[in-house]
């Protein structure tokens, strides 16, 4: 064996260790599953081992199943030449009956005695399988480890718990009780799993393995029988055909379809899984448990969702896009120029990261002004226990505001976030350059000033780069990294450094007007503003947003960016443009809103109402004395492929223009950068689940109705013909 170790100490108890060769954390492979099979099968076999104990060499216990085997058993069950569905439920079933020999341990099937007690003793972090290993065995001990999570996460990579977590932990702790675990993915600190119920005992670290020991050596009979296995068990907070669990299921199915809006297909499975689950004995709740997650296997929302939000999310972070030559060049010195609400957040985020970090303002004040901003983050962060007094202190001590330019000596890399104005940048950028030494990096946070423009006011244009965060800052997860004409590698292996010291997401785009995310979000606003100027009905435009996956509906998210700022980027778009400007009606209600003071949230009025604390009260109907309702209102459909077409030909035509070089970087960033339907995968991944056949049909049908903007692309279009997908044609060897 090389991935868990086998030992029997001279009491007779088995330690079955996990050490995933090579790597920091365990991850289930599918040799692990042999291994792990076949160690149970020598200690359960073997007279001399009393009880068993399973743990992990390293500081975690397992960071969950190693996503990649999904797809894996996916292809190969669609090569297999058998029904796929058959092979994959074959699969899972193996997983199943492996923890259910560690759960009845050889007992008597009839009796229930004569078993060995097993004990999970988890030194760290235990998240999917992991857990679910440990809910197999009879007694869970955890290690007091402060930075440890457990939990179960599945729900948030688009599927559930697929090894018995599902149907053991309802069985355990009842549906309200599992919920948290089941349907938000919530990971625990080892107490709060213990108060919730999935670990037994925590315990300090050095004694854990002495603790689960001792508690094998003494475990009766009785001790390793579970509830749903002994006579008269009952489902706490009771079966779904009970009083109080018929409320529950009844309340439970309302408010998952809610939440989710009927898209996101692991939800429903999970909440069948347990409803079907619940009505049957165990053996026959496991394998209704496995027919569901065949059922997640093969939905291509799952697989889309595992594809973006996990396996290249993770490989974008690790720097598959980076310059391969270029030798490390993390931040040490972080200069940020402009301490407004981008510059302040900048430097929160990197003095949090351990970086040193001057904030420069026009003068002292409003140097402070953005300290003051940093502290009041820091405080929060103090107050919710993300930070201790000291770690705050050690915080601002790395911090330094100041309008003075010699401060900046010794930085390596400078982020510029002054006003939106070249000649400002221009002024800052000549300043800040004189200070640095001449391998120093120089970016730019603009949203919409061409970065080759901008380049020309630096002394070296290869050194010069886009990165563009996104607000606010601590919050958002997609940072934009722009190469400029001239930019060279090292300008992009230092911002690809600089964003993982942040632990964010990096995409690498091309330099073109709005980059790759703002392109897409302009015209989804503008498709809804177009669509209030045509007097549909703004109810149904936002729900249909809503109906589609997306986080807030398009007016909503006018209301927040503020619709100073649209008209703002209007005004500058069209004088850029001049009269290659597509004209759009929707421009017309921005002007409106915008005229009658109505600047969104902020101003506490815009496409909604809101009340004195400024929640939304709902749509604002005096929009109509200016755009009146139209009599006929279109059918939902309609609305919704009009708001997912303003986004989704935009992503392929900056991929046609070669603005995204990689559709994985287009599908990561649209769900990070403005959450678009994170069930879909990203634009390009939803293109694949309709089929480039069927995105061509619903264009040319809206071209017809409604202009050439939505004209199929050249590439979709050669696509529909070939039958292709995008994952085939542009990412072969990578696709999940
Ligand atoms: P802001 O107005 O809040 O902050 C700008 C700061 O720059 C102010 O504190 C101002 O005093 C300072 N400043 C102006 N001229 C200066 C000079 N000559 N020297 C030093 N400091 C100077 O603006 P913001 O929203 O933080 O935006 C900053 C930049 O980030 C802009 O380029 C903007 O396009 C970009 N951006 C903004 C957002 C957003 O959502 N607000 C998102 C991404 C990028």
């Amino acid at each position: 064996m090389t991935i868990f170790n086998y030992s029997v100490d001279p009491e007779g108890v088995a330690v079955i260790s996990w050490d995933l060769p090579g790597a920091s954390m365990n991850v289930m492979t599918e040799q692990g599953i042999a291994e792990i099979d076949a160690a149970f099968d020598k200690a359960l076999g073997d007279p001399a081992v009393k009880g068993i104990v399973l743990t992990s060499a390293k500081k975690d216990f397992a960071g969950g199943m190693d996503l990649n085997i999904l797809g894996r058993a996916r292809r190969e069950a669609e090569a297999s030449g058998r029904a796929p569905a058959e092979a994959i439920f074959e699969g899972v079933m193996r997983m199943h009956h492996l923890l259910r020999k560690i759960e009845l341990a050889g007992m008597d099937p009839k009796t229930k005695k004569g078993g060995k007690p097993v004990a999970w003793a988890a030194p760290g972090t235990a998240a999917g399988i992991g857990l679910e290993l440990g809910l197999a065995c009879h007694r869970r001990f955890a290690a007091d480890n402060p930075k440890a999570k457990i939990g179960l996460p599945e729900i948030l990579v688009g599927i559930f718990p697929g090894a018995g977590g599902t149907t053991r932990l309802v069985r355990m702790l009842g549906v309200m009780g599992a919920s948290p675990f089941l349907f938000e993915g919530k990971m625990m600190s080892p107490k709060a799993a213990k108060a919730a119920g999935a670990v037994d005992e925590v315990v300090p670290a050095d004694a854990l393995l002495a603790a689960a020991k001792a508690w094998v050596l003494n475990a009766s009979d009785a001790d390793i029988v579970k509830p749903w296995d002994a006579k008269g068990y009952k489902m706490p907070g009771g079966a779904p055909y009970t009083p109080a669990g018929f409320q529950t299921m009844a309340g439970g199915i309302a408010m998952i379809h809610g939440r989710t809006q009927g898209v996101y297909p692991a939800a429903k499975a999970l909440m069948s899984a347990i409803y079907e689950g619940a009505q049957v004995d165990f053996d026959t709740a496991i394998r209704i448990e496995a027919r569901w997650m065949t059922n997640i296997m093969l939905n291509p929302s799952s697989a889309a969702m595992i594809r973006s939000l996990f396996l290249n999310k993770e490989a974008l972070e690790k720097g598959a896009v980076r310059p391969k030559d270029v030798p490390d060049m993390s931040v040490k010195k972080l200069g940020v120029l402009g301490a407004g609400m981008m510059g302040a957040g900048i430097a929160y985020v990197s003095a949090r990261a351990g970086m040193e970090v001057v904030l420069m303002d026009r003068d002292q004040a409003a140097a402070d002004k953005g300290l003051a901003t940093i502290t009041g983050l820091l405080d929060d962060d103090v107050k919710k226990k993300r930070l201790s007094e000291e770690a705050k202190a050690e915080v601002l001590a790395r911090l330094t505001a100041t309008p003075d330019y010699t401060a900046l000596k010794g930085a390596d890399l400078v982020v510029e976030a002054v006003f939106e104005d070249p000649a400002v940048k221009a002024n800052v950028t000549k300043l800040a350059e004189a200070e640095l030494a001449p391998d120093a990096i120089f970016a730019t946070n603009t949203s919409t000033l061409p970065i080759s423009d901008l380049a020309k006011a630096s002394r070296n244009a290869e050194r010069f780069i886009g990165i563009h965060f996104f607000s606010p800052v601590h919050r958002m997860m997609l940072v934009e990294i722009i190469k400029g004409e001239k930019t060279g590698p090292e300008a992009v292996a230092k911002s690809l450094d600089f964003v993982r010291q942040l632990r964010k997401t990096p995409i690498v785009v091309n330099d073109a007007r709005f980059f790759y995310a703002n392109r897409c979000i302009i015209p989804y606003g503008g498709e809804a503003s177009r669509m209030v100027a045509e007097g549909i009905e703004p109810a149904l435009i936002e729900n249909a947003a809503k109906q589609l996956g997306f986080p807030v509906g398009p007016l909503q998210l006018g209301d927040e960016t503020s619709i100073d700022l649209a008209e703002k980027i209007m005004r500058a778009t069209k004088e850029a443009m001049g009269k290659d400007y597509p004209e759009n009606a929707g421009d017309d209600v921005v002007q409106a809103l915008f005229d009658a003071g109505r600047l969104g949230r902020k101003t506490k009025a815009g496409y909604f109402d809101y009340d004195e604390a400024g929640k939304r009260t709902g749509l604002w109907r005096g929009i109509h004395d200016h755009f009146p309702l139209a009599e006929e209102q279109p059918d939902v459909t309609e609305v919704k492929h009009r708001l997912m077409l303003a986004q989704v030909l935009e992503a392929v035509k900056a991929l046609e223009e070669g603005v995204l070089e990689d559709i994985r970087e287009g599908d990561v960033g649209a769900i990070l950068g403005w959450g678009f339907a994170p069930w879909s995968g990203g634009p390009f991944s939803w293109v694949d689940i309709l089929g480039a056949q069927e995105v061509v049909r619903i264009c040319d049908a809206l071209a017809q109705k409604h202009g050439p903007r939505f004209n199929a692309t050249k590439l979709l279009r050669d696509m529909a013909e070939k039958g292709e997908r995008f994952y085939d044609r542009f990412a072969p060897a990578k696709a999940a």
